[in-house]
């Protein structure tokens, strides 16, 4: 018997300051998204790891027992004194590393023959880091899919390829969960702030497993493609559009994108496959920023793109954007607030992320190179909503911390001038949407 711990999602009581900013984005995310996209199956709380899932198929295939817990109930095991079993795995993201290190503890306590590993996106770009940090592991497991199985299998498996992702393995129905999914990982391109570009790359399925995950889930219900391109390529977007398309589905779909991949034929074919949102990172709107940081999609060409997007189609366009990259000074983000000001006014675009930069210990990467100084290695705090973890030449914490908080009002205060109310709680609210996401997701127990 084998435990898979999945520990890539958890709650994070956030800053109260914070918080009302992420309910007024809520509140407007759940009124425009109903007037664009219509009525949706209810946005779920529950989250599962696809990698980790994917991992439990194959063990389980190969004949091997596989419980597959969430963190929380891994607590409420050890807390009634069941005994773990030969091997706990546990898949994390830089965040909880520690907390897994301290279960991992109890776990050896109760049982001192138990091999805990630890992996994860976190351990492929940062694992000898982590082993000298937390020697509690008796492994770390570097790679994905049918090697990571065979490691924490401590055996080699019949790779029985091309099958279903065994959704029947997840604690809950799979309808109970926000659904994501992919077609390829790693991705083409390697802006210096993002670990996508260093991982492998390889096809998982051409649609995503839409032709099962259809057969389980309600008409119109949220699934989400987050391949760093989809399909990796221009021809492969082309191909998983087709694939998907095939599947005849009726479930609302959306997906990340690299917006100087896109062209008129490709966003419909993106349409007519069932995309109805298109997630794009612009990151900021400064040149020099952009290109310092690796970016090689300059914003006038990422506008450009905006304008492509919304003369083909009528997709949902949500932009990533990231406050604090390695170069940022108050006058470059006052500029960056104010294109999506403009972006909002033209009806360019109909949300805006925005998230804190977070220097990620990955191997071969100098911070200090970079003009990052690190001020915290408690790695409890590498999340995109915790207070900095850096401060640059330019700016110190605490006016990083405000820079990100001011980013937040000041988008939110756009979003909402750009759909004519001037108060957030004018905006209609949209029951069963994302209220309760909110309140699960950002308000630790
Ligand atoms: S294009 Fe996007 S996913 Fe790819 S490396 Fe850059 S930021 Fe990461």
């Amino acid at each position: 018997m084998i435990w898979l711990v999945d520990y890539t999602h958890y709650e994070k009581e956030i800053d109260k300051e914070l918080l009302e900013c992420k309910r007024d984005y809520f509140r407007i995310k759940s009124y425009k998204r109903y007037n664009i996209i219509g009525k949706t199956a209810p946005v779920k709380t529950k989250v599962y790891s696809t990698g980790l899932l994917r991992i439990a198929t194959l063990l389980s295939r190969s004949g091997i027992e596989v419980r597959y817990l969430h963190y929380y109930m891994l607590e409420e095991l050890l807390e009634q004194g069941a005994t773990p079993p030969e091997v706990v795995a546990f898949s994390c993201v830089c965040p909880t590393v520690p907390m897994c290190a301290e279960l991992a503890e109890r776990i050896k306590s109760l049982s001192p023959g138990t091999k805990v590993l630890l992996g994860g996106v976190h351990v492929n770009v940062a694992e000898e880091e982590t082993r000298l940090r937390y020697p509690i592991f008796d492994r770390l497991i570097v790679g994905y899919e049918l090697e990571a199985a065979e490691k924490i299998a401590g055996r080699r498996l019949n790779n029985q390829g091309e099958g279903y992702v065994d959704y029947s393995l997840l604690p809950y129905h799979i309808s109970d969960y926000a659904i994501n999914t992919f077609t390829n990982m790693g991705c083409p391109f390697s802006c210096k702030y993002c670990v996508d570009g260093l991982a492998p790359h390889f096809t998982a399925s051409e649609n995503g497993q839409l032709d099962r995950l259809k057969q389980l889930l309600p008409s119109r219900n949220l699934v989400h493609f987050f391949d760093s391109v989809l399909g990796y390529s221009k021809e492969g977007i082309a191909r998983v559009c087709r694939a998907i398309e095939s599947c005849n589905h009726d479930l609302i779909l959306s997906c990340d994108m690299r917006a100087d991949i896109l062209t008129p034929e490709l966003v419909r074919a993106l349409y007519k496959a069932g995309f109805r949102e298109i997630r794009l990172g612009m990151e900021s709107s400064n040149e020099e920023l952009l290109s310092g940081n690796g970016r090689t999609l300059s914003f006038s060409t990422f506008r450009g793109q905006l304008e492509l997007i919304r003369e083909s189609s009528d997709m949902y366009v949500t932009l990533y954007t990231i406050t604090g990259l390695p170069g940022t000074t108050p006058t470059i983000q006052q500029a960056t607030l104010e294109e999506c000001d403009r972006l909002f006014s033209l009806g360019l675009v109909d949300e805006i992320k925005n998230a804190l930069y977070v220097p990620y210990p990955m191997k071969n990467v100098n911070y200090a190179e970079r003009g990052i100084q690190i001020t915290s290695t408690d790695w409890r705090g590498y999340d995109r909503q915790s207070y900095p973890v850096y401060r640059t030449p330019e700016m110190s914490e605490d006016e990083l911390w405000r820079m990100y908080i001011d980013t937040a009002r000041t988008i939110n205060n756009s979003w909402l001038k750009s759909i004519g109310y001037s108060r957030f709680t004018d905006v209609p609210e949209i029951p069963d949407y994302y209220s309760e996401y909110v309140e699960a997701k950002y308000m630790k127990k």
